[in-house]
């Protein structure tokens, strides 16, 4: 275990830290510890129970610029729980595409707001048409998610440590499906929504 989960105080999972910039954090009083990992840190005094998951002390508002979620085709799919927003269905991620929902040419900006998971065949019935104009409606109304599931947590931790689950569940738990198959937050270009896959 050489991370940490830092939850805000609101215990909204924040972002990842390594197990020494934990440490520091918590020396410095500004957070507590919600679990600790079975990892042990020994000084010439004492051991130390490495924090697996640590809570911040005051709240952190999440403003535009810390905003965690990165605006990405993975993480759409992911806000989407990979359901077409047209048909409702959920597709394994290769049979899904990316929608404008007022097209490109219409002036729909790329934002989360304006772009959704639509599946091939929703997609292309839709082509290059408002919902209203293509007589289509959307299951629910895109917005841009303050987090997502703890697939997007890894930040470079290769699998999701078992103490972090419950407070990645929080989210998944309400927003979210059980199970996500979706692993894969890389950025990716947006440019072309059409595109089917990577
Ligand atoms: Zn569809």
């Amino acid at each position: 275990m050489s991370h940490a989960l830092v939850l805000n105080a609101s215990f909204e999972p924040l972002h990842i830290v390594t197990w020494q910039r934990a440490m520091q954090l918590l020396f410095q009083g500004k957070v507590e510890v919600i679990e600790e990992s079975d990892h042990e840190v020994h000084t010439v005094r004492l051991t130390i129970r490495v924090p697996a998951v640590l809570r911040l002390l005051s709240y952190v508002p999440l403003t535009r610029k810390k905003q965690i979620v990165r605006f990405s085709r993975a993480n759409i799919f992911i806000r989407d729980r990979n359901a077409c927003q047209y048909c409702g269905k959920v597709f394994p991620k290769s049979h899904l595409t990316l929608d404008h929902v007022v097209p490109i040419v219409q002036g729909g900006p790329k934002s989360w707001e304006n772009i959704v998971t639509a599946c091939k065949p929703c997609n292309q019935k839709k082509g290059g048409r408002t919902p209203t104009q293509a007589g289509m409606s959307l299951v629910r109304k895109p917005k841009q998610p303050r987090w997502l599931p703890a697939t997007s947590f890894r930040m470079g931790v290769s699998i999701t440590p078992e103490r972090w689950k419950i407070y990645l569940k929080l989210e998944r738990g309400s927003a979210y499906g059980p199970d996500n198959p979706l692993d894969d937050p890389t950025d990716i270009d947006l440019s072309d929504p059409s595109d089917g896959d990577r």
